[in-house]
């Protein structure tokens, strides 16, 4: 049913056909038990990574798989129709912190970071949103103050996805000083790990979805963090966290045509097998209207998003083309998922069908990485920068 509307080489197709036989085997048969336990599975990221998963994106030379963004995106798209919350463990790791070491890390923080992370031996996570600074990120109060070669980092973030298993975690801090204030050019980017004194993980959200992915808060107080741990150039924190959420949002949109595929897959088997009036409700032309639909937009969805990750791979802008897929998949998500509640009837509001799980988990995915008002705001913000 999932159309390649992309044409996919044979890498790709292997690539994801890999990644479709792990969910099956390896996810499948757990996801809603995680689901309920509100439970996350560290075993699995060790499988994950020696699949290559956990370095999907980073250069070979790096200990990475070293394959291109529709690759990866395909391979994500097949994790998050069996489970989102899987999915979005993958893409933060993949997207986020791995890509902001591989680009403006030192070799020394390759060596120590990116490499194992690649390995699928540490797991990363990336910490701007704070309690009081969610859309305008750039209102963050962490401070970092230098003493001697070292920072001492205070404050807390928030919504830390794999915050609590994360090993690496690139944590967004102020560097200027309050008689000093320069915006988003007085944040600089660290690399953060749980064993610095000072550190600590706080509240754990109790989620309406995405439940087996941990999401907390993180503490730090004066916290210190040697200087090797200054990512790239100070006061480029904030610049380093924008251009990298280009890429995670191919990886939310990626994940969102999953859970819609999925959505959609599951109501038209319902449709053919619940029978009412005497026949498969297939046979009505309303549910016919709604499953023509929810395919349509799965596969504009997923055209969108293959065209930006081959934009990205030809090295251009994307910033308003990764929105516009993370806006039109997260939507579609959102959409397809009440959809496929409406078609499965009472039995779509219950726990004993997977759609129930996967429009909780479709919610978040107009949330995070930038909401859809603020993914709005980009993309017409765009229109008038070229
Ligand atoms: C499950 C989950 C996981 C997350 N993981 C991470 C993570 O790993 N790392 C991380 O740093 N963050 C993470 N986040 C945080 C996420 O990115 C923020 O929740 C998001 O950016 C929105 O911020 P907020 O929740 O503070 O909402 P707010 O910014 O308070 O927004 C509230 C509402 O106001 C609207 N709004 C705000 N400003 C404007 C405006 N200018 N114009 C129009 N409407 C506006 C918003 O669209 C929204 O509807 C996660 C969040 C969740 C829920």
């Amino acid at each position: 049913m999932a159309w390649a509307l992309t044409p996919l080489t044979e890498e790709q197709r292997s690539i994801q056909a890999v990644a479709r036989e792990f969910a099956a085997s390896e996810l499948a048969p757990f996801t809603d038990e995680w689901d309920r336990g509100a439970y996350f599975d560290p075993a699995i990221i060790g499988k994950l990574g020696e699949l290559g998963f956990l370095g999907m994106m980073i250069p070979e030379a790096y200990d990475g798989l070293g394959v291109d963004t529709l690759t990866y995106l395909v391979a994500l798209e097949e994790i998050a129709t069996v489970d989102a919350s899987i999915a979005v463990t993958l893409s933060v790791h993949n997207s986020l912190p791995t890509q902001m070491l591989l680009r403006w890390g030192t070799e020394a923080q390759k060596e120590r970071f990116l490499k194992p992370m690649a390995r699928g031996e540490l797991l990363g996570a990336f910490a701007l949103s704070e309690p009081d600074a969610g859309s305008d990120a750039a209102s963050l109060t962490t401070q970092a103050i230098r003493d001697g070669g070292d920072w001492i980092l205070n404050g807390t973030k928030a919504w830390v996805s794999s915050g609590t298993k994360g090993e690496v975690i690139l944590a967004m801090a102020r560097t200027d000083s309050p008689e000093d204030r320069r915006g988003a050019r007085g944040i600089s980017a660290f690399i953060v790990t749980p064993d610095l004194p000072g550190f600590s993980v706080g509240k754990k959200e109790d989620k309406m979805g995405l439940r087996a992915s941990p999401t907390v808060q993180l503490h730090f107080s004066d916290m210190r963090v040697p200087g090797d741990r200054l990512l790239g150039q100070v006061g480029s924190g904030f610049i380093y966290a924008m251009q990298s959420l280009d890429n995670g949002r191919l990886g939310i949109a990626a994940q969102a045509v999953g859970i819609a595929e999925a959505a959609l897959r599951h109501a038209a088997a319902y449709a053919a097998e619940r029978k009412q009036f005497g026949k498969p409700i297939k046979e009505f032309q309303a549910i016919q209207f709604k499953l023509a639909d929810m395919a349509s937009r799965v596969a504009a969805s997923r055209a969108l998003l293959h065209a930006a990750a081959t934009a990205k791979d030809r090295g251009e802008h994307i910033t308003q083309f990764s929105s516009m897929a993370k806006l039109l998949a997260s939507e579609t998500a959102m959409w397809v998922t009440t959809q496929a509640v409406q078609i499965f009837g009472g039995y779509g509001y219950v726990k004993d069908y997977p759609v129930e799980r996967l429009f909780r988990d479709a919610k978040v995915t107009e949330i995070y990485e930038g909401t859809s008002e603020i993914q709005r705001i980009v993309i017409a913000r765009e229109l008038y920068s070229r």
